[in-house]
């Protein structure tokens, strides 16, 4: 029993393509900002590439695009509008 000669192409991937973190925001910048609702502080979510406000009445959910946090009220979204079952 012979086994067939498996030909794997090279997995690896380009060079000088390097993911780009979808939040790069610094420390200092969650010092000074706040929830242009609330006045609130801000929290990193990592996983979602958005900035969530402490506030628990409040809780907005700003977007960041390009890694430029959206602060704006008109942008946010409440935990509810994201949650799986609407309608
Ligand atoms: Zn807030």
């Amino acid at each position: 029993m012979t086994l067939p000669d498996l030909d794997f192409d090279d997995m690896d991937v380009e060079p000088g393509w390097m993911e780009v973190p979808p939040i790069s925001l610094s420390p200092q910048f969650l010092e000074i900002a706040a929830c242009p609702a609330c006045r609130s502080g801000l929290a990193i979510d990592y996983e979602a590439g958005t900035l969530v406000c402490l506030n628990q009445d409040c809780a907005l959910i700003y977007p960041v695009r390009d890694g430029i946090p959206i602060l704006l009220i008109d942008e946010a979204r409440r935990p509810e509008d994201l949650a799986p079952d609407h309608g």
